[in-house]
């Protein structure tokens, strides 16, 4: 017999990330108009951005090396005329032909120290990009901006609903929207990266602002691309002070949040302290493997090695690193850090034993900290944990089947929505120091955030233990479901009530 459409169609990414909002809305029977609501973005803006690109030294290939064997050195101008990209190429700024003396033969030349390139011509460059604003009825859209190459509109409609849930479990007065653009930025230069993000928010002036859109740094995005898309947003406006916080994640020194930059990795160990406590244990001499070691990774990293626990293993896009006696975090760091590490990557770090990649979460630990892309610990994957919690610190890190796995072989989960929270709500804290002009001490920043994080983190457990009850910080009698569930469905089951109720008590427009 012939399957039908229906069982044969692969689920998107979209659907998949769906799957936990359909248990948790048919749990706590969710009103069906709200439900309605919230199944699709209440916007999706696709468009394109063009920039102009410069001309670029492209190393030539090891069969083209050899007719060039004879070519003299050419003698130009390095350090950032010649800005070397993660790519392996060069970007040719015009000052480097500056008193330069070039041999080229067929558009290639030798660069001392560096090899035989190729020059290719710049020129216009064309980019998909999106925003994706989810829902808005708790608040203004809130979300990151993320460049890479794999983006699509199924992640960024997940990534978005995401962010819908995730401000409502933080308890903050925002919806949800995330957004970026199709682009591998290792292949550009910090001013062609500068020229997207500036058209970017050129092409979004007229639907964000700081009471309607506000984004903030997701992958590959950070504070100086902030900045710039701040200035993009403001220029020219009459009271541009009065709209810092359109974007958040801004350096400190422009109006950035104290505490902004550790935040989604400082939320991630609250969460895990509140995890060890449950148990009636510390984080010291806890075992731990970070998964990525950008803006939240090493941040997990830094924080978790202060408190005592051993960052045995570490991988991003580029390598693997172990040590069974747990790395030398702020060695690590510093090796990343280093400017001449491009990538910005652990690879190459010396205080550690290279591991094959596949190999990476089969290690021995206590915590798995994934907090690189989506979708890394699947059913496989969780098969082989030896940990006892997955503290999810980047977005949709586990997939449907890996859950099923971490839950039938008990291995402890803290999801997305509440683990990585902490990033959202410095952003807000971010915002309201911009709205009313003030700047916040990093201990203020972290004291509201511990409170805040384990205060919702504390309700998420009491739902999914079936344990209402009403403590100083908070109070859970009014969202448990009677009856014990898993912890992803509870944190939804919470995010939902507190959109529902806004959706219920304000009543519908029509
Ligand atoms: P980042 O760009 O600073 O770092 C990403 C890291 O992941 C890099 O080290 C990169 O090498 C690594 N990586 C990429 N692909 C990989 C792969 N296939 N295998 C292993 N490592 C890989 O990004 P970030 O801001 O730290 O974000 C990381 C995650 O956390 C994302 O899922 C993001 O959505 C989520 N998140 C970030 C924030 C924030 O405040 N930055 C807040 C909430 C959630």
């Amino acid at each position: 017999m012939k399957a039908s459409r229906k069982d044969t169609r692969r689920k998107s990414l979209f659907d998949e990330s769906m799957e936990a909002f359909y248990r948790a809305a048919e749990l706590i029977k969710l009103d069906p108009r709200v439900r309605l609501e919230l199944e699709e973005p209440d916007f999706e803006h696709i468009f394109y951005i063009t920039i102009e690109t410069r001309d670029r030294l492209v190393p030539v290939t090891k069969e083209e090396e050899a007719r060039f064997k004879d070519l003299p050195a050419s003698s130009v101008k390095a350090g950032e005329a010649l800005e070397p990209l993660a790519n392996g190429q060069l970007v040719l700024h015009r000052r480097a032909l500056l008193k330069a003396d070039i041999t080229l033969r067929e558009g290639v030349l030798r660069i001392p120290k560096r090899g035989l390139f190729r020059i290719e011509k710049g020129g216009p460059k064309k980019f998909k990009a999106y925003r994706i604003q989810y829902n808005q009825v708790r608040g203004p859209y809130k979300g990151g901006v993320r460049f890479h190459k794999d983006v699509s509109l199924d992640l960024f409609k997940a990534l978005a609903a995401d962010m819908t849930w995730k401000t409502a479990i933080a308890d903050i007065p925002f919806g949800g929207a995330k957004g970026g653009v199709r682009i591998d930025p290792s292949a550009y230069s910090k001013e062609e990266i500068e020229h997207v993000s500036l058209r970017f928010i050129y092409k979004l002036k007229t639907v964000i602002g700081p009471y309607v859109d506000i984004p903030a740094p997701d992958v590959n995005t950070n504070p100086e691309i902030m900045a710039i898309m701040m200035r993009q947003f403001t220029d020219g406006e009459r009271m541009p002070h009065a709209m810092r916080g359109v974007v958040t994640g801004k350096d400190v020194r422009i109006g950035g949040s104290e505490g902004r930059a550790k935040a989604t990795g400082q939320g991630t160990v609250y969460c895990l302290e509140e995890w060890a406590r449950w148990r009636g244990e510390s984080l010291a001499g806890k075992r731990v493997l970070v998964q990525g070691f950008g803006n939240v990774g090493t941040a997990s990293a830094e924080i978790l090695h202060a408190l005592g626990a051993k960052i045995v293993g570490v991988q991003d896009a580029y390598g693997t690193v172990y040590n069974e006696k747990g790395l030398d975090v702020p060695a690590l760091l510093a090796h990343a850090a280093s400017p001449d590490n491009l990538r910005r990557s652990v690879e190459g770090f010396t205080g550690g034993t290279k591991v094959a990649r596949e190999d990476f979460w089969k290690l021995d630990a206590e915590i798995a900290i994934p907090a690189a892309l989506g979708g890394s610990i699947t059913g496989d994957v969780a098969e082989n944990l030896k940990v006892q919690v997955v503290a999810e610190a980047a977005n949709g890190p586990t997939t449907p089947d890996g859950d099923k796995v971490l839950g039938e072989r008990k291995i402890d989960l803290i999801p997305d929505i509440i683990c990585n929270a902490g990033g959202v709500t410095v952003s807000y804290y971010e915002w309201l120091q911009n709205l009313r002009m003030e700047h916040w001490t990093e201990a203020d920043v972290n004291n509201r955030l511990e409170r805040a994080i384990k205060a919702n983190l504390g309700i998420i457990h009491d739902i999914a233990t079936n344990s209402p009850q009403k403590t100083p910080l908070y109070d859970s009698r009014r969202f448990v479901v009677g009856k014990k569930i898993d912890m992803r469905t509870a944190a939804m089951a919470l995010a939902l009530r507190r959109i529902e109720n806004h959706y219920l008590l304000e009543g519908f427009s029509q």
